[in-house]
């Protein structure tokens, strides 16, 4: 059986870091669109910077969601039902990725 309330715990304590990750990740980003400095290899390094950050935010934002979702089908009961086969997941699976909401089967097709 799953121990469905020690997942809960865990998503939401995943779902918070990843929010306060996100919020200083764009704090970060708004922070850089002051003015750029006058030295061109500095200039360089804060668009380079920005990139990443970019890609970080997209990243968490992404996953954040998917937090989200699973925490909503754990309410609903539908947490180890795969959403492609309805199928059951395998809960090796689950505890790999809690967040995760399709089958292994599904996943590697
Ligand atoms: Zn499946």
């Amino acid at each position: 059986m799953l121990d469905i309330s020690a997942i809960e715990l865990q998503l939401k304590a995943k779902q918070s870091e990843l929010e306060v990750r996100l919020r200083n990740v764009n704090n970060d980003l708004q922070r850089k669109s002051g003015p750029i400095s006058q030295d061109f290899a500095e200039q360089a390094t804060e668009v380079e910077n920005d990139q990443v950050m970019e890609v970080i935010s997209q990243e968490t934002e992404a996953e954040l969601q998917q937090v989200k979702h699973a925490i909503s089908r754990l309410k609903k009961g539908e947490y180890s039902q795969c959403e492609i086969c309805g199928g059951e997941i395998n809960h090796a699976r689950l505890k790999a990725i809690p967040y995760t909401a399709i089958c292994i089967s599904c996943a590697d097709s």
